[in-house]
């Protein structure tokens, strides 16, 4: 590596850090409405504003010893590991992709996952300020010369969607529940958006496989741990009486009335996730032990087709299935 190189690949990589201390003021914030730009950073507990000497990524949190300076608080961890692992992945962006036009992309979209990713595995929700500006950078991207064409890029995010959203619908007229959390399907628009609608087969198929391990591996240290077991469910009641339809679909319309409707339904009709009660009203859903959000597999599984998609297609058992990661 030529010291140029070397210069890059160190500046690259800390851009990585100071991105990630941004993305902990995201992360930390804006599930709870709080803005991100003001007060500038503070201890939660004692409220002292933090000085920029403690505000270093990484190296101030070692230093503090995982503290704060004025009363002990503990910081929690995901501050220096969400620095780390940002710092990680934009070095590994930078050696796949060089000093090209090609990195900006990656780059903005690693920030994208990784917020998203921590916001849902602590609160169970995918914010739409993250995802929709996600999906609109993403199309922007690729317009102006991203990872993909711009219609690889627009098809990627209506397919990552409506695949989605049709996931949805079935396995709320299957199970009458959420079959998968109502944000995933913009995450996986986004995804497409970034990645082009090529890839989202195997992103699905990795997040997949990869979510059902450790789900099933979590389940089984829970047994382990002898966790009271749930308490029996009551004998299954009979299923509520509201079904839903998409509108498009409701009997005795037209052809017209039925194509008319078909946008509405597609991507504006609610569909209900969580059961129903008997007045139609959703009921409070909230996760038990065994439940996992599927938000950051699905980045997870972006990342890997993003940063290895060559690598998965010729080395996985399913050599010949290139077309999983539109490689
Ligand atoms: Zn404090």
């Amino acid at each position: 590596m030529s010291f140029v190189e070397s210069l890059f690949t160190v500046w690259v990589t800390f851009l990585g850090l100071c991105v990630g201390s941004f993305l902990n003021v995201v992360i930390g914030r804006l599930p709870l409405g709080e803005s991100i730009v003001y007060p500038g950073s503070r201890c939660p507990q004692c409220k002292n504003p933090i000085a920029w000497y403690d505000n270093i990524p990484v190296v101030s949190w070692l230093v503090l010893r995982g503290q704060c300076r004025h009363c002990q608080t503990p910081i929690s961890p995901r501050y220096i590991l969400v620095e780390m692992l940002v710092g990680v992945l934009y070095l590994l962006a930078f050696q796949k992709f060089g000093w090209t036009l090609a990195l900006p992309g990656p780059l903005i979209f690693i920030g994208f996952l990784v917020a998203l990713s921590f916001i849902d595995a602590e609160h169970w929700v995918l914010p739409f300020e993250i995802t929709l500006p996600g999906i609109v950078v993403g199309l922007l991207l690729s317009w102006v010369g991203g990872l993909h064409g711009f219609y690889e890029s627009l098809f990627g995010a209506l397919l990552g969607f409506l695949g989605l959203r049709a996931v949805e619908y079935f396995g709320w007229l299957g199970f009458r529940k959420e079959a998968m959390g109502a944000g995933d399907k913009f995450l996986f628009a986004l995804i497409g958006a970034f990645l082009g609608w090529r890839a989202l087969l195997g992103v699905m198929l990795l997040a997949s496989i990869q979510g059902s391990v450790f789900g099933i591996g979590k389940i089984l240290v829970l047994r382990r741990k002898n966790e009271p077991e749930k308490p029996k469910e009551p004998p299954e009641e009979k299923p509520p009486a509201y079904t839903m339809t998409w509108e498009f679909l409701q009997p005795g319309l037209s052809i017209g009335r039925r194509l008319l409707l078909l946008p509405y339904s597609l991507f504006l009709q609610p569909i209900p996730d969580a059961p129903l009660d008997e007045q139609g009203e959703e009921v409070e859903w909230k996760p038990d032990l065994t439940n996992i959000p599927f938000g950051p597999w699905l980045a997870l599984g972006a990342l890997e087709v993003l940063l290895w998609a060559e690598v998965l297609a010729a080395k996985l058992p399913l050599a010949g299935m290139e077309f999983l990661f539109g490689t």
